[in-house]
């Protein structure tokens, strides 16, 4: 059986770790709806991509509405889920 010759030290494995961090994305805000979105992809906000609209995306709720309410069973409580989704996401807007 293979077996490390001498202990590992914490400096050592610190140095092979110190890339291992998570990177943050980079976010442009949405020129329709200001809302924060990734480069090159459709605002999942408002579903435009270049001035046109790509998602629907009322069909695009519905469908993760009815995917969630199939897990748990609880249509009610999804539009106050999504309300705070959108809490969240200006909280981060105004962190910034
Ligand atoms: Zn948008």
């Amino acid at each position: 059986m293979p077996h490390p010759k001498k202990k590992t030290t914490r400096g050592t494995g610190g140095q092979r770790r110190s890339h291992d961090h998570l990177t943050t994305v980079n976010t442009s805000s949405c020129p329709k709806c200001n809302e924060p979105k990734l480069a090159h992809k459709a605002c999942p906000s408002c579903g435009f991509y270049k001035e046109n609209k790509v998602i629907n995306t009322e069909k695009a709720t519905e469908r993760i509405l009815r995917k969630s309410s199939a897990k748990t069973t609880a249509v009610e409580e999804k539009p106050v889920k999504e309300e705070e989704k959108k809490e969240a996401v200006t909280e981060e807007k105004a962190a910034k």
